[in-house]
This record gives C-alpha cells, sequence and structure tokens, in this order.
C-alpha cells in the first residue's frame, strides 16, 4: 500500500516546516505522496515542488480554506486548484488580511493579563506573508515561558472560552467549496468530525455542497472521535464522496505525525482524475 498523505502545513500557515523541509520529512517519513495543504494560502507550493526533485515522492498542491457557518469553523480541503484563479486569491488574501486583525485584537487583550506579550512578539514567529493564527501566539507565550507548548496554550489562553478569544470572518462552507470548484480544485471537508464541522454537516447542508461539487470528507484523521467515524462513512456513502486520512502534520507545532493515517490509492486517483486547475508533481 503506497504512503499517501493528504493534509499537511508548513511555515506558510502555523507548520513549523518550511515547505521544503516538508517534502524532506515526508521523503523520510516514506511517504510516497503529500499534499501541502497551508491554511488560506498558496505560496508554499514551488518550494515543495523544488525540494521533491530527485527524490520520487510526489506533491499535491493544495490549501486548507477556512469557512464558518453559525460560528462554527469548517475547514475545507481544496486539492489542485489553480493558484492564480482570481476568486480564490481574492478570497484567501481577504480571509488572512481578517485573520492579522482578529490575531491583533486578541494579542492586545491577552497583553493586559501579560503585558510582556506584544504584536512584535507575535511576528518573530512567523514567516513574511504567513497566514496568522492562534497557534504563533501560542509560540510567543511559549517562548515567554507563559505555557510549556502550543498545546497548553489551545487549553487556557488561547481557548475559545479563555477570555481572549476572538473569531474571524470566512466565508460559509458552501462558498469555500464553489470558491475550490471554479478554481479547478476538488474540495474535501477537513476533519468533519470535529467539534465545529460535526455541528453543521446536516443532511440537508450536506446535498447543498454536494450539489456545488464537494468531492468527499476527511474521515481517518485524529480529530474525528472513532464514534464520529461511522456516521461520516455513511454520509460519504449515501453522497457519493469519496473519503481520504491524512496526518494533519505541523512539524513541531502539533503531535500529529506524517503518515499517522492515509488515503486509498483509488481516492487519491479520483481526486487527481476531477482536478482541472493545477496538477501532482512528482520528483
Ligand atoms: P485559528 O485558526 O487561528 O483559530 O487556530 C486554529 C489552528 O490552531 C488550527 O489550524 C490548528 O492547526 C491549530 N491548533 C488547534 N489546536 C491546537 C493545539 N492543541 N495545539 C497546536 N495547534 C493547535
Ligand atoms: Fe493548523
Ligand atoms: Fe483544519
Ligand atoms: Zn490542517
Amino acid at each position: 500500500m503506497p504512503g499517501i498523505d493528504l493534509h499537511a502545513h508548513t511555515s506558510v500557515s502555523d507548520g513549523t516546516e518550511a515547505p521544503g523541509e516538508l517534502v524532506r520529512a515526508a521523503v523520510d517519513a516514506g511517504l510516497d505522496v503529500v499534499a501541502i495543504t497551508d491554511h488560506d494560502a498558496t505560496s508554499g507550493w514551488e518550494e515543495a515542488f523544488a525540494a521533491a526533485r530527485g527524490t520520487g515522492i510526489t506533491v499535491v498542491p493544495g490549501l486548507e480554506l477556512s469557512t464558518q457557518l453559525d460560528y462554527a469553523s469548517v475547514h475545507v480541503l481544496g486539492y489542485l486548484v489553480d493558484p492564480a484563479d482570481p476568486g480564490l486569491v481574492a478570497e484567501t488574501e481577504r480571509i488572512r488580511e481578517e485573520r492579522l486583525h482578529r490575531a491583533r485584537s486578541m494579542v492586545e487583550r491577552i497583553a493586559v493579563d501579560y503585558p510582556d506579550l506584544s504584536w512584535e512578539r507575535v511576528l518573530e514567529h512567523t514567516t513574511p506573508d504567513a497566514t496568522v493564527g492562534r497557534p504563533h501566539i501560542a509560540d510567543a507565550l511559549v517562548a515567554l515561558g507563559h505555557v510549556p507548548d502550543r498545546t497548553a496554550a489551545f487549553g487556557s489562553i488561547l481557548h475559545w472560552q479563555g477570555g481572549y478569544y476572538r473569531p474571524h470572518e470566512a466565508p460559509p462552507p458552501l462558498e469555500g467549496v464553489r470558491l475550490i470548484v471554479a478554481a479547478g480544485g476538488v474540495p474535501v471537508i477537513a476533519h468533519p468530525g470535529a467539534r465545529g464541522p460535526e455541528r453543521v454537516l446536516s443532511d440537508a447542508r450536506m446535498r447543498g455542497l454536494v450539489d456545488a461539487g464537494l468531492a468527499g470528507l476527511e474521515i481517518a484523521h485524529r480529530d474525528n472521535p472513532p464514534a464520529s467515524r461511522e456516521r461520516l462513512r455513511a454520509l460519504a456513502e449515501r453522497f457519493g464522496l469519496l473519503t481520504t486520512g491524512s496526518s494533519d502534520y505541523h512539524g513541531a507545532g502539533k503531535p500529529n505525525r506524517l503518515g499517522e493515517n492515509t488515503t486509498d490509492p483509488e481516492a487519491y486517483a479520483r481526486i487527481v482524475e476531477r482536478a482541472t486547475g493545477s496538477a501532482p508533481v512528482t520528483g
């Protein structure tokens, strides 16, 4: 069985490794295929393609689009989009900009109680033009000694009930799916069993998403509670959706390890067949 891992982050968003380092880590992990799916950004693709050269690994370019419904955050993976599609470019720019405002606002609130935290401190943990999120605030809080690691930060200061949380605006999932399809890509709902998405995936909404071109559900993922997976599999079957499995690797930023969940070759082949925006690159 080839190792196909369709969800990984780099320092273009909240992973800790540069795109080239991600690809080298994927080669070391023995993967045959790895997707680069940064939050709301495609700017890591070229470096990933270059790093693949001569290694034999296949890089699937993609992104993980932020969407939201009724305050619940729903992540939609978009594989093989055209990275120059004007609609997608405009919306991802808007989301990244909105995320910046939101992160600054959270930092201001936190700094009332942790005065050594500042926006400059947070920026030290980002790369230029990165999609900035709570993980970068977490890194600054770790560096200042307020929490031991990102996980502890998310469980306390950055928790949505932690007193400092601010939401960021994003389009509804239906619009996210439409944007990805219009960019020639293949939309798959990321970790749909996680608390946010699980609440908004009614049958009626699923019908709308599938009619708009939703291709699949990411089922083998550590954030989908085991009890939710059977329901998700039944849902996928009922709506004719493919199912994937992935690690959601973030380098040192999360315990998730490359290849801890993988996707069947048939599902991967269907994704590649459906795409018109871009193609996988084999090094
Ligand atoms: P944000 O989108 O800024 O609200 O932050 C959510 C992001 O933080 C997600 O993309 C996750 O990858 C990451 N994240 C969520 N929980 C944790 C955690 N416990 N440890 C590390 N990263 C996390
Ligand atoms: Fe993330
Ligand atoms: Fe996600
Ligand atoms: Zn992710």
